[in-house]
């Protein structure tokens, strides 16, 4: 079971947390992954930022909201011996917090090494306050430091795991607690090189933990406690109507966490989908609703779209290559170069007769895409008045997932019509020949009455 931010985010989180695997701990084997409290890694990262821009105030004043936000659980949750075993150990992190910082300031840098160190601070304490809270609800549980489990390559900031080695480690070092009957209270976000170098999994990178723990422990099921009931046909604050869906693949979330939808790390799915352990996500707030559930392949439920999301902040980025270059050597030198920058392309368009190539960016990438693609093609511009770099603002991508799209003609016809009622230009189309998602880019004023017209349309 892992718990996210939210879900850890007070004294009185903390007890409903603790009460949820105090509840699940009579009848299942549990281990479970624990996310920093909510804000906390922000607030982390914004020190760090700042100590290293020669601040040397702002993080004094965090050290002290990071001391006080988890001794105010620790005194509010914790016994007297509790207490005495864990507020040292709180200590010792907020030490290390006030000694990175102190460095940064010094030095005027942070190495992305140094920075995962730090960032994932909040996970060591609210691992330790965890495991402290359900001993203290009669639990025999141990904090334990996600370093000694995940072995990850040394992409720092957004490290992978090595899923041999990290399950070798995870059972080795889990295999005696197990045999006690102790729970292990796992700190989420972190992992560390071969070498023992902490790295963390990318931001929001704690349900990826979840997984990567449960598919290195064979575990029967893994639960993801956030604060919503589950994934939902589309985003509530676009569609008042939109409701749980009670199940889907494992396909259809992958695609639905890559285009926007918050509730899962675009990751989360891989380390358990050739085991085909299922995940739920469930709401700490409200435990008595089931949450939905996530399955190797979507067998029930009517073929059609299932679910629909959207990122209302992207560009469309126009190449043309101009006439000497054919749209493969367009094509070929457009990817080469944004995978050097690490770009993603959310969508992707040719049309081959006007040797013309359109992608959809995050708007965040954009200027950096149009600066690197506008050198790469330098030449091409000068010579060649058909050739440029034009950058259309504004973009929305709607996309309407689905597994059982596949092989159910008119469903593109259907979602068009229902834009086209509603006066909504589609600027571009997209469909993957595995036919899960179609994907439309719309001007971000429409965006809302774009989702909405395909929620309607498909009954959702
Ligand atoms: N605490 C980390 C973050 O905020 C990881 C997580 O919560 O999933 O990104
Ligand atoms: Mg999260």
């Amino acid at each position: 079971m892992k718990f996210g931010g939210t879900s850890v985010g007070s004294a009185e989180r903390m007890r409903n947390a603790g009460e949820i695997l105090a509840g699940h701990a009579q009848h299942f084997e549990l281990a479970v992954v624990v996310s920093a409290m909510g804000g906390v890694t922000d607030m982390l990262i914004r020190a760090a930022t700042q100590a290293s821009a020669g601040d040397s105030e702002h993080w004094k004043n965090v050290r002290r909201e990071l001391a006080r936000r988890h001794r105010e659980v620790a005194d509010q949750l914790l016994s007297a011996a509790e207490q005495s075993l864990v507020l040292p150990r709180l200590a010792a992190q907020v030490s290390n917090f006030e000694n990175l910082c102190s460095g940064f300031s010094l030095v005027r840098e942070i190495t992305p090494r140094a920075m995962d160190a730090l960032s994932s601070l909040g996970e060591v304490m609210s691992a330790n306050l965890m495991a402290a809270i359900l001993r203290s609800l009669g639990i025999a549980a141990e904090a334990v430091d996600s370093t000694e489990l995940i072995v990850t390559d040394d992409s720092f900031g957004n490290a992978s795991p090595l899923f041999e080695e990290t399950t070798a480690k995870t059972r080795q070092r889990l295999a005696p607690l197990r045999k006690r009957g102790v729970i292990p209270v796992i700190t989420g976000f972190r992992g560390a090189t071969a070498e023992g170098l902490c790295t963390t999994l990318g931001r929001g990178g704690s349900d990826f933990s979840g997984t990567i723990v449960g598919s290195a422990l064979d575990a029967d099921e893994v639960w993801i406690w956030t604060d919503v009931d589950g994934v939902m046909t589309a985003d509530p604050r676009l569609v008042p109507e939109a409701r749980i869906i009670p199940g889907i693949s494992y396909r259809e979330a992958i695609e639905l966490s890559f285009f926007g939808a918050k509730v899962l790390h675009p990751k989360t799915i891989l380390p358990v989908m050739k085991k085909k352990i299922p995940v739920w996500i469930k709401n700490s707030f409200n435990p008595s609703c089931p949450g939905t559930r996530i399955v190797p392949s979507a067998s029930d439920g009517p073929p059609g779209v299932k679910a629909i999301t959207s990122l209302s902040k992207a560009n469309l980025i126009m190449v043309s290559g101009g006439e000497r270059l054919s749209f493969g050597q367009l094509a070929s030198r457009v990817f080469t170069c944004l995978s050097l920058e690490d770009i993603t392309s959310l969508m992707v368009t040719q049309s081959s007769a006007e040797n013309v190539l359109c992608l959809a960016v995050h708007e965040a990438d954009s200027k950096r895409a149009k600066t690197k693609l506008e050198k790469a093609f330098e030449l091409e511009i000068i010579h060649d008045h058909s050739a440029s770099i034009d950058v259309m603002p504004h973009i929305a991508i709607v996309v309407a997932v689905g597994e059982k799209m596949k092989g159910t003609p008119g469903i593109s016809g259907r979602a068009f019509a229902a834009l086209g009622r509603r006066a909504i230009n589609i600027i571009a189309i997209a469909q993957g020949s595995s036919e899960l998602s179609i994907s439309f880019a719309v001007k971000s004023s429409d965006v809302k009455e774009a989702v909405k017209a395909i929620h309607e349309e498909f009954g959702l």
